[in-house]
């Protein structure tokens, strides 16, 4: 079965559950009335997480809740089956081992109301404790993972709730691991290794280190800022001063986007391990936990995922669409606005990166040309088809496009909103003006809404022209009409070359696989994200691969060749078919000579600016 219908099947299933006791309502009101005991009301709810060198061996936590039961019953408590952010359903309850359920001396019954759903059978009114043992051994930011002396973990993971009485209820997480060791988290401290957050949303939001890793802090804006990274000694010297310089600048560039800062602290917390094939990392209300290869460390790659995730902060963590407000965690939550959530983001963390210095205006539309031909190279599909897909993680090489393509989206918008305002508003105002509007008022924005921003902001009616066409539809981006309305040049050529088909990044002069583009000539010669290109033929991967590659083979469609990639320290001697394919290739310049009102634009989206009086 796939999640989805998994998780359509559970809700009939829960569904079913709740009919019988309407049932017994009406037959109350037909009958009279028939005893039947109260549900037990759950209060006081603690957790704690054990973690040490006696766990760390066996690779787990040891997990527990205890509460109070005001009556004798049965009492249901649900694990989360995703985390916020990581759009996939993991079923966290799958890592779930020995649950015990006991009350004073005495072990209580248990059995299962569906696969993440546990009943415990409460024999009085009085305290609970439920405890578990959790698996700790998948790196993936969302979940949990352990070494013999650190483990990360997400509450979403191991902390149960409660069903039918809601999820704003107050509770406290304490942690036990041995003497020596640490903890760092986004959670608010109320005692030594002791935190208390308002609801449970807030508790499973903010992921823990527990262990040994190196600790550092700083004030950015007025505002506690702490990095914690494992292993100690991976992240120091001159790459984290380096990380802390980039830091100063781009958060108050993002801050600037929003005209405040609403969290009291922030902590980054950074994994390096060089089992990880790549950087991913999981956004949080006032932390975020990336995983990366050590490769990254140093690069501006690995700003610029910080940014990203320090951004999401603002725009997804507080502002967010209306779809999912409030979060649920046994099912999938899909909204047509993904684009707004990822893609605007990114585009938000290009910025942050060249408006706080960190990289020039020239990379800036490097990194923008290398997100045009991202979305030239994958089929053409629809923002917010896009965003809806997510869930099911479509094979066709679109999976993931919501992020170049709906940050290109972003800057198309910026541009024409500039355009339409002779400058003097822009898709900064758009993202406060949402934000001022719906976070004090807990609520999240609708598609509507957005639209109705950016139309008052331009002044005029940019949304009937563009969301059908380019975010609803599939047309290709109009860079030859908005391009030079900020001083951009859009240079269009048809050729006919051989293609890989394979997205890189490069890592301290290796050339490292991001994204196999599905059917294309790397993927049916086995090449997998992760891969670092060694060679084809006697054509090494450097920065000059491109142009030598293509004029080389440009002649030899359908003759084969060796390539070499390095495959978890041993390199795989693969075969490529070579294959020539006819694309139109855009490329963005800036325009040495643009009218004023284009170099005023331009020059305002760099630096963060309008010319409102
Ligand atoms: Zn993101």
């Amino acid at each position: 079965m796939r999640p989805t219908e998994v998780e359509e099947y559970r809700q009939r299933a829960r569904t079913n559950g709740v009919r019988p006791l309407t049932l017994v309502s009406l037959a109350l009101l037909a009958t009279g009335p028939v005893h039947q005991p109260p549900a037990p009301v759950v209060t006081g709810i603690e957790y704690q997480l054990v973690f040490n060198r006696t766990t760390a061996a066996a690779r787990s936590l040891g997990v527990s809740m205890r509460f109070q039961a005001s009556a004798a019953g049965p009492v249901e408590l649900s694990l989360p089956a995703w985390t916020p952010g990581a759009y996939e359903i993991s079923n966290y309850a799958r890592r779930v081992s020995s649950l015990t359920a006991v009350q004073g001396a005495a072990a209580l019954r248990w059995d299962k109301t569906d696969f993440d759903t546990w009943r415990v059978h409460v024999s009085a009114p009085g305290p609970v404790t439920v405890a578990f043992i959790f698996s700790a051994d998948t790196l993936d930011n969302a979940m949990a993972w352990s070494r013999a002396d650190f483990a990360f973990v997400n509450g979403t993971n191991v902390l149960l709730y409660p069903e039918g009485a809601g999820l704003d209820f107050p509770a406290t997480l304490s942690v036990e691991t041995e003497a020596g060791w640490d903890v760092a988290t986004g959670l608010t401290s109320t005692g030594p290794r002791r935190y208390t957050e308002a609801n449970f949303h807030d508790l499973v939001d903010m992921p823990l280190f527990i262990g040994r890793f190196d600790v550092d802090s700083a004030l950015i804006g007025g505002v506690m800022n702490r990095i914690a990274s494992y292993p100690a000694g991976a992240l120091a010297g001159a790459a984290r001063v380096l990380l802390w310089k980039q830091l100063s600048t781009m958060v108050p560039a993002m801050a600037k986007v929003f005209g405040e800062t609403p969290w009291p602290n922030y902590t980054t917390l950074l994994v390096f391990d060089s089992a990880f094939g790549g950087g991913s990392a999981l956004e949080h209300q006032n932390s975020h936990l990336g995983i990366y290869s050590p490769d990254f460390i140093g690069t501006p790659v690995l700003a610029s995922i910080t940014a990203h995730e320090i951004f999401h902060g603002w725009n997804v963590k507080r502002l967010r669409p209306s779809e999912m407000v409030p979060y649920r965690y046994d099912r999938p939550q899909p909204s047509p606005l993904l684009w707004v959530r990822e893609g605007i983001t990114d585009y938000y963390a290009d910025l942050a990166l060249v408006r706080g210095g960190v990289i020039d205006s020239a990379l800036f539309l490097n990194v923008t040309q290398g997100k045009i031909d991202e979305v030239t190279a994958t089929p053409p599909v629809a923002l917010e088809d896009a965003s809806l897909s997510t869930w099911i993680q479509p094979t066709d090489g679109t999976g993931t496009i919501y992020y170049a393509k709906g940050s290109l989206a972003g800057l198309l918008l910026d541009i024409m909103i500039r355009d339409a305002s002779d400058n003097r508003a822009s898709l900064d105002e758009v993202m406060r003006t949402l934000y001022r509007a719906t976070v004090p008022a807990g609520r999240g924005f609708t598609t509507d809404e957005w639209w109705a921003a950016v139309n008052a902001l331009a002044g005029r009616d940019l949304a009937s022209a563009f969301a059908p066409r380019y975010i609803d539809g599939r047309e290709s981006f109009p860079w030859a009409r908005v391009a030079p309305l900020a001083g951009i040049r859009y240079i269009a050529d048809s050729v006919s070359e051989p293609r890989l088909g394979v997205g890189t990044t490069t890592v301290e002069g290796r050339e490292i696989v991001t994204n196999v583009t599905p059917g294309g000539p790397a993927a049916l010669a086995g090449v997998l994200p992760g891969d670092e290109l060694i060679r084809i033929g006697d054509l090494k991967f450097d920065p000059n691969f491109g142009p030598a590659f293509r004029a080389r083979y440009r002649a030899r469609s359908g003759s084969t060749v060796p390539l070499i990639v390095r495959r978890a320290d041993a390199e795989i001697s693969l075969t490529l078919v070579i294959r020539a394919e006819l694309r139109v290739d855009g490329r963005l310049e800036f325009d040495r000579r643009p009218s004023l009102k284009a170099a005023r634009i331009r020059h305002a989206i760099l630096s963060g600016t309008t010319d409102r009086q």
